[in-house]
């Protein structure tokens, strides 16, 4: 069983706070050359670490872009000051979720400091061509590059070739996420691309060495900076292959009387459709198709009308 232990350091941003732009936590580079605008963020979630040291680092290493511009931004520093990594959950955010405030109804009415926060963050999101935002996860899982509904995101995905597991995604039904907001949310080509990785469990040390790989590999990609310009040790080793599946039903509890066959761990790919991965009040719950993936299995909130797996099949 992978360990829920918080390991990961508290970053000190006492210093990268300020930014440079007169909004806290907001730096710009301009190269004054033609070439994409390109923005990371972090703390999105202010209990989701790994970002804010992948962005630190990144201003530690004296990162530049040789064409176009980068934006770095730690989002929900008010949330990130409350850090306690024996309660991390509760930094999450302060008034509401900041990853569901991403339209343009909920940002003329800031009456939540996160929303508030947004407003002031609009203008970097609104500029920005590219956007890779930086999170983590509650239980130990491997990494997972969620791409959205848009093609031109899962071919980026391809081009970056890590981590193992892309997941085509449609969003929330309770907000639009900062990733969705705006010209990034159009389906159809219109340069530009938005990418949400989550990096891991979030007190897992390995998910800062997953958020600075994906930084290297979404900078290259962007064409702003030029190769060697990321020192070696910020790539991890490639994948064998990458997955990318899609999200096709939801298995929901019908009462408390749900078990999985197997201590599921997520990510398993069952070969066979018709494999029992589970009982709901005493009948079997089988894979609809060949090659069906678990995402996120989990027990733990289990109540009736509680989501307790998702699945999910290749993308060709
Ligand atoms: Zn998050």
């Amino acid at each position: 069983m992978a360990s829920h232990e918080f390991l990961l350091p508290y970053p000190d941003l006492s210093v990268e706070r300020a930014g440079n732009t007169g909004v806290d936590g907001v730096w710009h580079f301009d190269s004054g050359v033609p070439g994409r605008n390109v923005m990371i963020s972090a703390l999105v979630h202010g209990n989701e670490l790994c970002g804010a040291w992948a962005i630190k680092d990144a201003l530690a290493l004296g990162l530049r872009p040789r064409r176009g511009t980068l934006t770095l931004v730690f989002a929900n520093l008010g949330a990130f000051d409350t850090f306690d990594p024996a309660q991390h959950d509760k930094s999450r955010f302060l008034d509401q979720d900041m990853n569901r405030v991403w339209s343009a109804d909920k940002l003329a009415d800031p009456n939540t400091r996160e929303r508030q926060r947004a407003v002031a963050l609009r203008p970097f999101v609104e500029k920005a061509d590219w956007l890779l935002d930086l999170h983590s996860m509650h239980e130990p899982c491997a990494p997972l590059l969620l791409t959205g509904m848009q093609p031109r995101n899962l071919e980026l995905a391809r081009e970056m070739g890590a981590p193992r597991h892309v997941i085509v995604d449609a969003g929330h039904k309770d907000g639009v996420r900062m990733r969705d907001f705006g010209r990034f949310g159009e389906l159809e080509e219109n340069g530009t691309r938005s990418l949400l990785i989550e990096c891991g469990f979030h007190g897992a040390l390995e998910s800062r060495d997953v958020a600075r790989d994906q930084v290297a590999r979404f900078v290259k990609a962007s064409g702003i900076v030029d190769d060697g310009d990321f020192p070696a040790d910020w790539f991890m080793p490639l994948p064998a292959e990458q997955l990318a599946i899609q999200v096709t039903d939801a298995v929901v509890a019908r009462s408390m009387d749900f078990t999985f066959s197997q201590d599921w761990q997520g990510l398993e790919e069952l070969e066979k459709a018709g494999t029992v991965i589970g009982w709901s009040d005493g009948e079997p719950v089988v894979t609809p198709y060949d090659n069906c993936t678990l995402v996120m299995p989990s027990l733990r909130q289990l109540l009736p009308g509680v989501t307790v797996v998702r699945l999910a099949r290749r993308v060709a």
